[in-house]
């Protein structure tokens, strides 16, 4: 019987699993995890968990059982150590071998952490990707307390928008010459700059960190324009790594992730990657999107495809954000744009920024206007652009522009 082997038990490997066995797969089905617990969702980590207002289990994709029930041989706490793509096998950290007709690497990607030189070895210092940093976090989150978060992108603003919630003084900075550069407009950065600051948070851009001071546990930070800063923890959110080392190992080839081709396979014909580890094609270019709706479409794509079914994955990017009463919603790819048409909704915070590339429209960030942002996302798919004084012209009857 065929035995597909997944590597990696978080969003992408649970989805790919649970679509081989929906699909009707079957053969043997075993899906490998490094952590503890059951695939879980990580957005809640840096939103409502970290809050204290998401219990654990609610956390997990599926109930245990489900497993079970779908005769997917869940293994958790173990690692696989090395692949060999000419025997097709995989080594497990206690050097349990096991053979593979098809392999799904879903091993994500691991945050980028401080070094040592500037203290990245002190104490009190955390990270925000796995369920046990949430965890290691959660207690140092007191009211009155300072943290300084490093790093103005999507995790750190959460983590700021959280810390301020709990009452904790916060301090944000961002190297970069605003917040959310590499991914978002001006336009959207200054929002987010705005709401931040109205809940007190220090937001301090084109300012990096120079070292983290402390002998054990971190008690301050040096930043590179020369403040000196007392602080109880630090969080950092520079980025993530995708994990690329067992491919590496396996002499599969990595560009910006493992890359794959437009099914979701790589450079070996029988092994598969998806999720935050792996590369893609997008409108010609290689790149990897870290987000949900990626892993789980990408995931159900190589399921289908290990079955046969030569099905062409073509990313459709949407993503959110949760920051105090704010749901951020994105829909596509920004990435070459020239232009952002602003338009304001009737109430306060309600906003949505186009992004254009000449007459083309890009991608959408909706701040708490979730109707235009299913307007823009429907207007992407079907790649219809209308023209940009339709959208900045408040008359316009935005649903409207949806009819054929
Ligand atoms: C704090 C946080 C907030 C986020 N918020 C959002 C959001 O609001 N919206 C959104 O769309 N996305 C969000 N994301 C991104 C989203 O969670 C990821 O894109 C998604 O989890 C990627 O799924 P994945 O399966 O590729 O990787 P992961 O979910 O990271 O799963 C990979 C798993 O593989 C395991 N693994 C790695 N190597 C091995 C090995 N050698 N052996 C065994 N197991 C291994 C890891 O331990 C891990 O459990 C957030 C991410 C984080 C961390």
């Amino acid at each position: 019987m065929a035995h597909v082997v997944i590597v990696g038990a978080g969003q992408a490997g649970a989805s790919l699993a649970a679509k081989l066995r929906s699909e009707g797969f079957d053969g043997d089905v075993t899906l490998i995890g490094a952590e503890k617990v059951p695939p879980y969702q990580r957005p809640p980590l840096s939103k409502a968990y970290l809050l204290g207002e998401m219990a654990e289990e609610r956390l997990y994709l599926r109930p245990e059982e489900f497993y079970a029930d779908q005769k997917i041989n869940l293994r958790l706490n173990t690692r696989v150590v090395a692949v060999d793509s000419q025997n097709k096998t995989i080594t497990l950290s206690d050097e349990e071998v096991i053979s593979y007709d098809d392999l799904a690497l879903t091993v994500g990607a691991h945050p980028r952490m401080l070094p040592a030189s500037v203290g990245g070895m002190l104490d009190g210092i955390y990270a925000m990707r796995d369920l046990s940093d949430a965890d290691a976090m959660a207690p140092a989150l007191v009211a009155n307390k300072h943290v300084l978060i490093i790093g103005g992108g999507y995790i750190g603003l959460e983590a700021a928008a959280v810390a301020a919630k709990r009452g904790l003084k916060v301090t944000l900075v961002e190297m970069a010459d605003r917040i959310l550069q590499r991914v978002a407009a001006p336009e959207t950065s200054d929002y987010f700059r705005e709401l931040h600051r109205a809940h007190g948070v220090d937001i301090r851009e084109g300012v990096g960190l120079d070292r983290l001071l402390g002998d054990d546990h971190v008690t301050g930070a040096l930043l590179t324009d020369g403040t000196e800063l007392e602080i109880d923890f630090a969080v950092v959110g520079v980025g993530i790594n995708p994990a690329t080392i067992l491919a590496e190992s396996a002499a599969i080839a990595v560009d910006n992730g493992i890359t794959t081709d437009s099914h979701g396979r790589t450079s070996d014909p029988h092994i598969w990657a998806a999720g935050d580890c792996a590369s893609c094609l997008f409108k010609g270019e290689r790149i990897r999107l870290e987000s949900v709706g990626n892993a789980i479409d990408q995931a159900e794509a190589v399921a289908r495809n290990i079955m046969g079914r030569d099905e062409k994955y073509t990313p459709k990017p949407w993503f959110w954000s949760d920051q105090y009463d704010c749901k951020l919603q994105i829909a596509g790819l920004n990435i070459g744009y020239t232009d952002v048409y602003i338009r304001k909704g009737d109430a306060p915070g309600v906003q949505s920024n186009w992004y254009y590339k000449g007459d083309e429209l890009l991608a959408v960030d909706a701040m708490n206007d979730p109707r235009n942002y299913m307007i823009g996302k429907r207007l992407i798919e079907a790649c219809r652009s209308p023209a940009p004084a339709a959208i900045t012209d408040p008359a316009t009857d935005m649903k409207a522009l949806l009819k054929p």
